[in-house]
């Protein structure tokens, strides 16, 4: 916007609220010898509003009508009679009350106490006043000309205090200058003065990013924004502050001259996007890329992350008296810290579909950024280098990260014992569903699920009854993403896995203490639950050893082909109702000519939606679905109401024989064809779980799974 334009806007504003001052003021109430009048209502708004500057000015404009003569004062008064008569004081007072209501602009908590001290001066004035020209006793004073208007003040300072966020709404809409977007801002500002946007929490929660061109944000104002965000969060400490501003100065280049300026409540990405400017503007980072920036303010925020140690003894501390309130306080603190980066987690894509396996849940993941070119080129030239070994390994926390690896300088692990070993528990960066967290050992060394797994599994569930946790297969195909380094997924969800029942129940001879049953699953899935944790480790390795060996050549079941095993085990366990409950999910990972990506794998006609691994998360009932999906489908919406040919769009040709079957079945319209895609993606993602199932979830497929159990004396009842 020029500054022509911005001018005349502002002065155009300015205008409207003193006409509305000039049309509402003269309608009165009658209380007494001072009426009850509208004009405070429209005086807090102008301030509230308009700040300060153009506050003062519309007020001004308003009085000067009046005392031109204009009947704009109440009860249609006008002329410099008013002014100085025994009510003059209160419209003298008006300034005050403009000018405060003004400085509270920008701080939505605190603006209902800066509207209150406004009406407090202008009630000082007025009343001083009448008492001067009346001669009054100030007890009189009080009851003429304060006492009668507590309440209807009272009122209308609520009712601006409700009025004012549509209303900044509105006028951002209509261009009021007095917010700014960033864009306008950046070109603005030079690079000491770095930026000048201020972000704000309302207190119901909402976002409310707020500018203010009159107040510029330096890099010392952002410095001190960020501090106050940490003591707010309990990242840091008020006594930390010298020490950490001196830190955040010097991985920022700036020196204070007058120490920092006063915080503001502003929100953290965008302090953190405020500094990340200042460091491309004074190339403390090489690129202007996501990749950058977060390697940037990661940093920032590493420092103001408590050590390890720290966040290990209150976390050990916490856990003693209440496992649950340890995890809720580490989960926050990985939040706080941003490791786990709330505002790109809300971009997450998530619904819901009904299945015949019941409620299944399906997300597309925005969340993780895409590696710039930039950082993909520099990253080719970084030396190979062996350290951190891989995403997952302990060495990870504190580590700076570079082009090729993320920065973790905000990480924190809490190590614990799992069946002898040590091992560390995370929360995963991502958060797939809640406080997603990862257990992983502390050596860098491949998944292995063998009996040792089921009592680590159980020992967590005993540590953290309030969290499920599970591993992976150790196998590629039916494993996870890593498996070269040993690890777990756990967190505070109960998956529609979880509430599928027991179809077939099962005994074991030697194992009565153990209620066992195949589940009413896509995949193949025999439950243990038992409160003897020791039988179940014994039930779940002789299942384990037993599938390990197990062949059907009749089912396209082989345990080994060509010396290369094929067999294993996805576990999941949690507490139930006191008990431990355990899930063993029969996975295999042939490969046939016919199906080259896996036989019990997603099958080729699926692949538009899903082609990669089925692991953990998704066994359980959650799809995490690539994010090309989103723009992918917007197109798909598009093609079908325009009645354009998917099979002549590249990207979009691999859904034509999808969309060819949804077209014979569905009517489309504007309004239901993103609701039958993201339906009809839930009905291919149960189809990707069946496919993935060793045993289909039929009367001839559970007679399979029974034939297996029986070679363990397993036996339905
Ligand atoms: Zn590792």
């Amino acid at each position: 916007m020029t500054g022509r334009r911005e001018t005349l806007r502002r002065l155009t504003v300015c205008s409207v609220f003193a006409a509305l001052l000039s049309v509402t003021a003269p309608l009165t109430i009658p209380a007494g010898p001072i009426p009850i009048t509208l004009a405070v209502f429209f005086l807090f708004l102008c301030g509230g509003l308009l700040g300060p500057v153009d506050g003062l000015i519309a007020l001004a404009v308003y009085v000067a009508l009046g005392a031109v003569g204009v009947p704009v004062f109440s009860g249609f008064q006008g002329g410099y009679s008013v002014l100085i008569g025994p009510t003059g004081g209160f419209l003298f007072g008006y300034f005050p009350l403009v000018l405060l209501s003004g400085l509270g602009r920008n701080r939505p908590r605190l603006r209902p106490l800066f509207f209150l001290c406004g009406l407090f001066a202008c009630y000082l004035f007025g009343a001083a006043w009448f008492g001067l020209v009346t001669g009054n006793h100030p007890l009189a004073v009080l009851k003429l000309a304060v006492l009668p208007f507590l309440l209807p003040d009272a009122g209308k300072l609520v009712a601006a205090c409700l009025t004012i966020p549509p209303l900044r709404a509105a006028l951002r809409r209509v261009g009021y200058p007095g917010d700014k977007t960033r864009k306008d801002l950046s070109r603005r500002m030079d690079t000491r003065e770095s930026i000048c946007y201020n972000t704000s929490v309302n207190t119901d929660g909402k976002e409310n990013t707020e500018m203010n061109d009159t107040e510029k944000r330096t890099v010392p104002g952002l410095i001190s924004d960020l501090l106050a965000y940490g003591e707010r969060t309990g990242l840091c400490s008020p006594l930390d502050r010298v020490f950490l501003s001196n830190q955040l100065a010097d991985k920022l280049a700036v020196t204070f001259d007058g120490g920092l300026p006063e915080p503001r409540d502003a929100k953290l990405p965008e302090i953190l996007a405020g500094l990340c400017d200042h460091a491309v503007e004074a190339g403390l980072i090489p690129a202007d890329t996501v990749t950058y920036r977060d390697l940037f303010d990661t940093a920032l925020m590493g420092i103001l992350t408590p050590r390890p140690s720290e966040v290990i003894a209150r976390f050990k501390s916490l856990a003693a008296k209440d496992p649950a309130k340890a995890t809720d306080w580490f989960y926050k603190l990985s939040c706080d810290a941003n490791y786990i980066r709330r505002d790109r987690i809300k971009r997450d894509l998530r619904w819901t579909v009904d299945s015949r396996y019941g409620e299944i849940e399906l997300s597309i993941n925005l969340s993780k950024p895409e590696k710039d070119p930039k950082a993909i080129a520099a990253a080719k030239l970084l030396p190979q280098s062996g350290y951190p070994k891989c995403l997952l390994c302990h060495e990870n926390e504190g580590y700076a990260g570079n082009e090729a690896k993320p920065a973790r300088e905000n990480l924190r692990q809490i190590p614990f014992d799992m069946d002898g070993c040590r091992w560390y528990l995370q929360y995963s960066p991502y958060v797939y569903y809640n406080e997603h967290c990862i257990a992983l050992s502390e050596k860098h060394e491949p998944m292995k699920i063998d009996r040792s797994t089921f009592a680590k599994l159980l020992g967590f569930v005993s540590r953290f009854p309030h969290y499920f946790i599970g591993s992976n297969a150790d196998l590629p195909i039916v494993g996870g993403s890593i498996l070269s380094h040993d690890h777990m997924q756990g967190g505070r969800h109960v998956f529609p896995m979880e509430r599928a029942k027991i179809v077939c129940p099962v005994t074991f001879p030697g194992f009565d203490s153990v209620k066992c049953g195949v589940v009413d699953w896509p995949l193949s899935v025999l439950r243990l639950r038992s409160s003897d944790k020791d039988a179940m480790i014994e039930l779940a390795d002789r299942v384990l050893t037993a599938w390990r060996a197990y062949s059907d050549p009749a089912r396209t079941i082989f345990a080994e082909t060509d010396g290369e095993p094929h067999n294993t085990i996805t576990p999941i366990a949690r507490m139930r109702d006191g008990e431990y409950e355990l899930d063993l999910v029969l996975r295999n990972n042939l490969t046939t000519p016919e199906h080259p990506l896996g036989l019990y794998h997603p099958h080729k006609e699926l692949h538009h939606v899903k082609k990669e691994n089925i692991g953990l998360i998704e066994v359980m009932g959650l799809a995490v679905l690539p994010a090309r999906l989103k723009q992918e489908m917007a197109q798909t919406a598009e093609a079908i109401l325009s009645g354009a040919d998917l099979r002549a769009d590249p990207v979009l040709e691999k859904h034509a024989d999808w969309v060819d079957e949804l077209r014979a079945k569905y009517a489309f319209t504007k309004e239901n064809v993103n609701e039958i895609l993201f339906r009809e993606i839930g009905a291919v993602f149960v189809r990707v779980l069946e496919d993935a199932g060793v045993y289909r979830a039929t009367d001839d497929g559970r007679a399979g799974f029974l034939r297996f159990l029986s070679t363990l004396d397993g036996r339905a009842e």
